[in-house]
């Protein structure tokens, strides 16, 4: 299978300037290298009507395009429970009955990293097992052999993070993210990860993940996310910040592409930015916006 990499958004409403940035991003680094450019929509969790299609259509309309038909996670749980059990076989799951309060106020084993599960499930007896069943459903956590593993970013260099005994499927029967990420980038041929630097603390625990279902662990680079003024993560109520709040305001599609490009010391078209796009040259911090003083003036 060719080399790819991806764009994977959760349809839950528009895609704003940081999600379009992030996009462009992926883009090319895929492009830039050769590989095939796949969207997947990741949509276990929360779906809204019509996100998909005004995502798509946005994507489009900054100047994406991307290889064969868009896949939807909700259509591949199959793939997922496979993986699953696969992995229950090799006795690397176990039922957990744990509220998130009994988490929380379980008392973590000496040394334990912050956030860690404290394993309260883990070597329960069957006898005990039987008893919690029938209190509430289990969520399936991973039996992880490690407390932490190390990936390499492209972005970021050696990271090394927590691995604990994660979900890998909720106790209302969803698929957890970690384990569908793993499975479908696997599955799509997809060897290159580009997203937002918000999801570098997960990385080395998919990273363990995909080696112990055999699978070959991709290149990462967590790329630095767009902030407001007051340096908080984007979002849409920080005013015109998605295609269709900018397109009201007279800024077309084009001239967005062009602030993203910029914004990344890119020329504002996207072929010359392909042929001038180097990993290494890209900016390592935040890029912070001010949507409303962008309107007025500079765009
Ligand atoms: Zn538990």
């Amino acid at each position: 299978m060719m080399p790819a990499g991806r764009f994977a958004p959760s349809p839950s409403g528009e895609l704003h300037l940081g999600n379009l940035r992030t996009a462009l991003l992926a883009w090319l680094f895929a492009r830039s290298t050769g590989r095939r450019f796949l969207i997947r929509i990741e949509d276990l969790d929360r779906a809204r009507a019509g996100a998909e299609a005004a995502q798509l259509r946005d994507l489009a309309a900054i100047g994406i395009d991307w290889d064969g038909p868009v896949v939807r996670q909700s259509e591949r749980t199959e793939l997922y429970e496979d993986a699953l059990r696969g992995l229950t076989e090799d006795g690397l799951t176990y039922e957990c009955y744990c509220t998130r309060r009994e988490i929380q106020e379980a008392p973590s084993a000496p040394h334990a990293p912050q956030g860690a599960y404290p394993g309260t499930c883990r070597d329960l007896s069957e006898a005990e097992r039987e008893r919690r069943r029938a209190e509430r459903p289990a969520a399936i956590r991973l039996r992880a052999g490690v407390a932490e593993w190390a990936v390499t970013d492209l972005v970021h260099g050696r990271y090394l993070g927590l691995v604990d005994d994660f979900v890998l499927r909720r106790n209302d029967g969803v698929v957890a993210y970690n384990l569908a990420v793993v499975v479908d980038d696997a599955a799509q041929g997809v060897d290159q990860v580009v997203r937002g630097d918000d999801l570098l603390p997960s990385t080395p625990r998919q990273a363990y993940l995909a080696g112990l279902l055999g699978y070959t662990v991709p290149e990462y680079a967590h790329v630095p996310l767009v902030l407001n003024q007051a340096h908080r993560r984007l979002a849409k109520r920080d005013g015109a910040v998605t295609l269709a709040a900018l397109a009201a305001e007279g800024v077309s599609a084009e001239r967005v592409t062009g602030l993203l490009l910029a914004s990344l010391c890119l020329p504002p078209s996207l072929p010359a930015a392909l042929e001038a796009f180097s990993p290494a040259a890209l900016p390592r911090d935040p890029w912070v916006v001010d949507p409303a003083g962008a309107v007025r003036s500079a765009w």
